[in-house]
């Protein structure tokens, strides 16, 4: 935990990769798909084969905070020759889109079936310190800017009504015979983001976008964190 943090202090870095961002909201019990760093295509290969497929691959750059803007994100990856097709696309693809991006490789992680996407995110207020975000997904959060926010540390309570105060609910509580979310899977989720965010004050930002709402749990399939500028 503190090695991740340390280190990236020692490269001048406040921006955490996911591979690392992930590492550290697992060892908080967040539920994360797990990203594994692959500096070469052979090992890219090497851990799909150990994960089973379908795989995602994704850009680990600590210069790049939005991965599909330069075409560092492929999903269902079926095989290991995708993989390494991937690979070699995607680094021409970033090469082309961020040229002067240091790159570390790729991640390499679990296809995750698809759920309903939710956003927890946190950031800083000059007057009241750690703010919890939720909302929906995508369209949800930016354009209806349909979210809910609340001051850390959350209670039970905070977390409960969060996730019911928000516009979009019924379609976290299924609509047209989908089935709906786990709710407290969310709370909980939500709970534990609280404490982290808590626990770790050299945390300015943290942006789990997108987190997969199922009717059985939840599951962030991409996570961001932001160190302050000045360790806390
Ligand atoms: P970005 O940096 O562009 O936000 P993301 O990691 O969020 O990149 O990936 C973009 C999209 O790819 C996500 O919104 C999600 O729909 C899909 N995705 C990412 N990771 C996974 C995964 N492990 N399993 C399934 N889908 C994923
Ligand atoms: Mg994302």
């Amino acid at each position: 935990m503190a090695d991740i943090i340390t280190s990236a202090r020692a490269d001048g870095r406040t921006l955490l990769t996911e591979v690392e961002s992930k590492q550290l909201l697992q060892e908080a019990g967040i539920p994360v798909a797990m990203a594994h760093l692959a500096k070469k295509p052979k090992k890219a290969v090497e851990i799909a084969d150990e994960l089973g497929y379908p795989v995602v691959m994704k850009i680990v750059s600590p210069d790049i905070a939005h991965k599909s803007d330069v075409g560092g994100v492929v999903v269902g990856l079926r095989d290991a020759k995708a993989v390494r097709k991937a690979y070699k696309e995607m680094m021409e693809r970033v090469e082309e889109a961020a040229p002067n991006a240091k790159i570390d490789g790729v991640a390499i992680q679990t296809m995750a079936k698809q759920g309903t996407e939710v956003i927890v995110g946190s950031t800083t207020d000059p007057q009241f310190g750690p703010v919890l975000m939720f909302g929906l997904g995508g369209v949800f959060v930016e354009v209806l800017k349909d979210v809910a926010f609340r001051v850390v540390p959350l209670e039970g309570r905070d977390a409960k009504q969060m996730v019911r105060e928000i516009k979009g609910l019924p379609i976290l509580q299924g609509v047209r015979g989908q089935d709906p979310a786990d709710l407290e899977a969310i709370e909980s989720l939500i709970l534990r983001v609280s404490d982290f965010i808590e626990t770790h004050p050299e945390i300015a930002e943290l942006d789990l976008n997108p987190v997969f709402a199922y009717p059985d749990g939840a599951l962030a399939v991409d996570a961001r964190i932001v160190l302050t500028e000045v360790p806390a």
